[in-house]
């Protein structure tokens, strides 16, 4: 079922998944057994107005919205969550706070740079005790003269090991909790910042990196917006930023399907391939079903999003939603393929140990559950 597109939104669509066919799936081995994010991926796409599709043309992005962006990052995804988790937060999350409250200036410094991808950004919010809690940040930034010091550590942070410059949340002022914090542009240059990687389970083609800052001397110019309004600019981004996660959930729950459904009409046991066996078609009727669900929500909700809504509650939802069938899907396509799924040589092992990330990652589940709830309370 082909979810309606307009006829523009269509071909970007084909454009993308060529260009992941013919791009990313040929890199897909090497960047994940190597653990290294294929940085020029990022150039490339953004040469072709492809990096940041829902960005403004004049900026340099493809003027196609949360549903361009959408497209891009489930396309990636059905070949590669890893480095479509990149993509992924440079097309919004790192850079939405730039396009929403950033000067004119900073939008020419660091915005367009990164919609062309000639500069790689990373989105600063969580720390080793600050996950969930994300207001109780301990990085602080103190004005001194025209600078902010900026003192603290981030974690998890994706592209962090690769980026050009940081969307960081520091406080301003302690005292004030999440109304003391504020949201600043920090270069990589940046002497006393450094970078350390981070190794995982999955998504070997992230780079995710623990950041240090030890005073970090940043101008005051590259403070976003007003002082003091960052954790509210920071949590404004995370709220589009889950409905591309929820693309790329389904682009990884489409490609889990598609070798499921392939691996079940050539593996022949009992003198049939397994497919013809109910306990294996159902599954296979199931995963589809899943999947269609998931994508009706979250073009749905895209589009929302698109026409000015805030999807305060639907942004989680779909978050949630997808996020939940892809672990469901690759759960299933783990039976499917049974021993064979469980060698190094398998896609679905990749697909397994990328799917169980979508709980945590742009808040975990639990969060987006409270979120949709406090939305009803
Ligand atoms: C690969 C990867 C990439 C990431 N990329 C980035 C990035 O680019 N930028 C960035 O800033 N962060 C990033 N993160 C961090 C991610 O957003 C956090 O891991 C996530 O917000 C959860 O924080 P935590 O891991 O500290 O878990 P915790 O907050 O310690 O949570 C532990 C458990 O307690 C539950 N819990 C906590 N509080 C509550 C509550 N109030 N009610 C119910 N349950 C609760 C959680 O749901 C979870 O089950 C990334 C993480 C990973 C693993």
């Amino acid at each position: 079922m082909e979810f309606e597109l307009n006829e523009e939104q269509k071909m970007f669509k084909e454009s993308i998944k060529n260009f992941a066919e013919r791009e990313v799936a040929p890199i897909v081995d090497e960047s994940e057994n190597e653990e290294s994010c294929p940085v020029g991926l990022f150039s490339k796409l953004g040469k072709l107005g492809y990096l940041c599709p829902g960005y403004p043309t004049e900026y340099g992005g493809g003027g196609l919205g949360e549903v361009g962006t959408c497209i891009m990052v489930e396309e990636i995804a059905r070949i590669c969550s890893g480095i479509a988790s990149g993509l992924m937060v440079q097309s919004g999350l790192a850079t939405f706070p730039i396009w929403a409250h950033g000067s004119e200036e900073q939008k020419r410094k660091f915005l367009t740079p990164a919609i062309k991808g000639e500069k790689i950004s990373a989105f600063g919010l969580t720390e080793p005790n600050a996950g969930s809690d994300a207001a109780a940040i301990e990085t602080t930034a103190k004005r001194e003269g025209n600078n902010y010091v900026i003192n603290g550590n981030k974690i998890y942070i994706t592209n962090g090991t690769i980026c050009d410059f940081v969307t960081l949340a520091a406080s301003t002022d302690r005292s004030k909790g999440s109304r003391g914090i504020s949201t600043i542009i920090l270069e990589k240059d940046t002497p006393g910042f450094s970078v350390a990687k981070m190794r995982k389970l999955g998504h070997h083609s992230a780079a995710t990196g623990e950041l240090a800052f030890d005073n970090c001397r940043v101008p005051l110019d590259n403070l976003i917006g007003e002082e003091e309004k960052g954790f509210k600019y920071m949590l404004e981004a995370l709220n589009p930023a889950r409905i591309s996660h929820s693309a790329r959930s389904l682009g990884l729950a489409q490609a889990t399907f598609d070798a499921s459904l392939n691996y079940a009409k050539e593996r022949v046991q009992f003198s049939q391939p397994i497919g013809k066996f109910q306990a294996i078609s159902f599954k296979l009727a199931r995963m589809a079903t899943a999947i269609e669900a998931a994508r009706s929500l979250l073009y749905r909700v895209a589009r929302l999003f698109d026409q000015g809504e805030e999807c305060r509650k639907e942004a989680p939802m779909t978050k949630l939603f997808s996020a939940e069938v892809a672990i469901r899907v690759v759960e299933e396509a783990m039976r499917i393929y049974a021993g064979a799924g469980y060698l190094a040589e398998s896609p679905v092992q990749r697909y397994f140990r990328d799917a169980i990330l979508y709980c945590t990652t742009e808040g975990t589940t639990e969060i987006q559950e409270l979120v949709i709830y406090r939305a009803f309370a």
